[in-house]
């Protein structure tokens, strides 16, 4: 196992399917262009060989299919299939639930348990003008239909002055009186926002988010696994929900994630423009990939910060969420 001087290993392997996604957030994207898959991405079959070799080579327990978005990848029903049936302790996914209705049954069908959902707004107007595509009323339905088979949903939210701030306590009283844990996420300084104003005018942070529950709930921290990015809280008799705090109450210490995109890169950190092609070893024999691969890991597992996200011009969609 590779562990660095602060005692942290990759545990959780996040894998973009494909950069390209439906949506057009304004975080996301500087231009409004939707994102369309990379010309060199991976075939489904090479991206399933890259996930056993790391479960094999860095010890991951855990998989999380992001994007881009995964639900538009016309990998997605084999890959997920396929991952489901590894030795894994969870898998999870990252949707932008446009199509998690029309997939409901091969998603239900998979085994997977539990979903995130990313939704920044119950006003339609709204939504239409942070995702620049889309229609709300689709995504709630998506959610509907996997809640009814059964699967645990969280939402996560990133809260942008200007945007959707009116939106924290109304999501809010959405996700506790159906079941599903809100995570408000701050706005990362990722990709376009590196450049500009338009991150220091959005960013809300932990304790602005804090203060407008407060007002109507009262609340108190609870648990979180050790390696999670979110804290959590509880509010009596209703729920529980969650800040990713990146800038407030950074996670680096802890942090086990590692990083494929889908166009055969690791990334060991978020914050951080080095990666680490693995492409050119998928087709070698398991004792050689697998000897090639712990070099690589070491590399990547250097690139995770000490403290605190810097932010990076490293681009969201392309190493996945
Ligand atoms: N398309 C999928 C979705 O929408 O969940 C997966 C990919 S998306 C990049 C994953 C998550 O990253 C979303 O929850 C999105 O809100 C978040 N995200 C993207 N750029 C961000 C930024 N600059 N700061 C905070 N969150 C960001």
């Amino acid at each position: 196992m590779i562990v660095d001087a602060q005692g942290r290993r990759f545990r959780n392997l996040r894998v973009s399917l494909t950069a390209a996604c439906n949506y057009a957030c304004g975080y996301c994207v500087p231009n409004g262009k939707r994102l369309i898959a990379a010309e060199d991405e991976l075939t489904g079959d090479q991206m399933f060989r890259a996930v056993e070799l790391l479960i094999a080579a860095a010890g991951v327990e855990k998989i999380r299919i992001t994007g881009g978005e995964p639900l538009i990848s016309p990998k997605f029903d084999t890959f997920l299939t396929g991952v489901m049936g590894l030795a894994l302790n969870d898998v999870s996914l990252t949707t932008n639930g446009q199509f998690l209705e029309a997939k409901a049954d091969v998603i239900v069908a998979s085994g997977i348990r539990r979903i995130n959902v990313s939704l920044d707004t119950l006003n339609p107007l709204s939504f239409r003008h942070i995702a620049r595509s889309g229609d709300l009323d689709t995504v709630l339905r998506g959610i509907e239909a996997v809640q009814a088979a059964g699967l645990r949903v969280k939402i996560n939210m990133v809260p942008m002055r200007g945007e959707n701030l009116d939106q924290l306590l109304p999501m809010l009283q959405f996700c506790l009186e159906r079941d599903i844990e809100l995570r408000y996420i701050e706005l990362m300084n990722m990709g376009h926002l590196k450049h500009g104003a338009q991150y220091q005018q959005q960013f809300v942070g932990r304790d602005e988010i804090l203060e407008c529950i407060g007002q109507t709930y009262e609340f108190s921290r609870t648990h979180a696994a050790y390696d999670s990015t979110s804290v959590r809280y509880e509010i009596p008799g209703h729920g529980v929900f969650g800040i990713i705090a990146n800038e407030s109450e950074p996670f680096c210490s802890a942090c086990t994630r590692l990083r494929l995109s889908s166009n055969g890169y690791l990334y060991g950190c978020l914050s951080s423009t080095h990666r680490h092609f693995i492409g050119d070893i998928l087709d070698l024999p398991d004792h050689l990939a697998l000897a090639r691969l712990q070099g690589v890991l070491v590399n990547a597992l250097a690139d995770k910060q000490s403290l605190q996200f810097r932010g990076e011009v490293t681009v969201m969609k392309f190493i996945g969420g």
